[in-house]
């Protein structure tokens, strides 16, 4: 409920100009005294029982403002619950006047229990009258104090309320919310991260199997080439050999495949002659001549102790034949560490007929080394 007051007498004229946004005017005319108006709001029943503002920590006056004031004076009145009290208490604060329009923020810590009430009251002696409080606010108001200048006085008070500080009892339900939203929103953002921490841990485990796995494959794949492999002269062992043999039969035809059986003559000599490692020399130069004379996809293996099987894919007769003469050739002419040491090799050659197998054909092999052998040696046989 609005009112509008002033100091009862002649000496000022009181009046809405617009009741409805609070505009009105008030002229003081030269006289002595005191003398005020101003506008007052009522809440609850103006004495007693008002309205709790405990939670409030402003009040915001929004007025235009004409005239000659140069302060006002903003005030409310707090129910008073004495029962020996009749007049409710009253908490007043002066502010500097800005003309024109301007919203005043009002902090309630500003406001004093106005010294006159508490004398009026007699309460000087009693210290509890003169704290502040605004827990039943029955009046709230402004006007342009004492003493009150000379002339009209224009307001238009278009907004007058009070206003909650953020963590206020009106707002706390929204604390809570926004505190339960961002402890959800942290709490999410923090899955979130671990998730992906976790993801990119996963991420590294599982592209760290993926290297053990290449790793163990390259591994396997280095132990399974070092199983077919003879360790010493680096030739394909005769497991490794008759395993591939055995696979590119199933596709293929063996016929027309020739083969060189090679044995180095009198090879025991050699080890009991210059030892055993002069020997294994002896058997590495021998592996690398063979290795280094075949062609691409021809098969050179270890086939045991000091003896050699070329296998010679799409070779015919008088090609094993070539091939085997070269490395005779060549064999013949290697020097080792072992200064007089020279060596030479027997040779049995054969090509796989139609409807033969690979081992039958290797023993015909074996059959013409053994007469290379029986004929005196570093010599080829095999073919007519
Ligand atoms: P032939 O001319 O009749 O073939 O006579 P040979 O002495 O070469 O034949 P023999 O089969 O009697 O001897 C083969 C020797 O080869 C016996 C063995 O000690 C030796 N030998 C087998 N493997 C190796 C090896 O890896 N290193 C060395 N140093 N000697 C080996
Ligand atoms: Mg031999
Ligand atoms: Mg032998």
């Amino acid at each position: 409920m609005r009112s509008l007051y002033n100091d009862g007498g002649a000496a000022t004229a009181l009046n809405w100009i617009d009741k409805r946004r609070q505009g009105f005017s008030c002229t003081l005319f030269q006289s002595t005294g005191i003398r005020f108006c101003g506008m007052n709001v009522q809440l609850g029943d103006g004495v007693r029982k008002g309205i709790d503002f405990s939670d409030f920590n402003k009040l915001r006056l929004e007025v235009e403002y004409r005239g000659p004031a140069e302060k006002f004076r903003v005030y409310y009145r707090n129910g008073i619950q004495d029962p020996n009290i009749n007049d409710s208490k009253y908490h007043e604060v002066t502010i500097p006047v800005r003309k024109g329009s301007y919203i005043y923020e009002i902090p309630f810590d500003t406001f004093d229990v106005a010294a006159w009430w508490v004398e009026s009251q007699q309460l000087a002696d009693e210290p509890e009258h003169r704290v502040p409080s605004r827990d039943s606010v029955v009046h709230i108001g402004f006007d342009v104090g004492t003493p009150m200048a000379v002339g009209q006085h224009y307001f238009h008070a278009t907004n007058f309320t009070v206003v909650a500080p953020w963590l206020g009892k009106a707002n706390r339900i929204w604390w809570a919310i926004g505190s339960l939203v961002y402890f959800v929103v942290t709490g999410l953002l923090y899955n979130f991260f671990r998730l992906r921490i976790q993801l990119k841990e996963r991420h590294d485990e599982m592209f760290g199997l993926l290297k053990k796995l290449q790793e163990a494959d390259t591994e396997s794949a280095h132990f399974k080439r070092l199983s077919m492999y003879d360790p010493l002269t680096g030739l394909l062992n005769r497991r490794a050999a008759l395993d591939l043999v055995e696979e590119f039969a199933q596709h293929n035809s063996l016929t027309g495949t020739a083969l060189v059986v090679l044995d180095i003559d009198h090879f025991k000599q050699v080890n009991d002659t210059h030892g055993h490692e002069v020997g294994d020399e002896v058997l590495k130069g021998v592996s690398a001549v063979v290795q280094h004379a075949v062609r691409e996809g021809d098969a050179a293996v270890r086939w045991g102790g000091e003896e050699i099987v070329v296998i010679c894919p799409k070779t015919n007769a008088e090609g094993v034949v070539r091939v085997a003469e070269k490395l005779r050739a060549e064999i013949k002419h290697l020097r080792f560490s072992a200064p007089d040491l020279a060596i030479t090799a027997s040779f049995g050659v054969a090509n796989i007929r139609q409807g033969e197998s690979f081992s039958q054909a290797l023993g015909r092999a074996d059959e013409a080394l053994y007469e290379a052998k029986k004929n005196g040696r570093d010599q080829v046989r095999g073919q007519k």
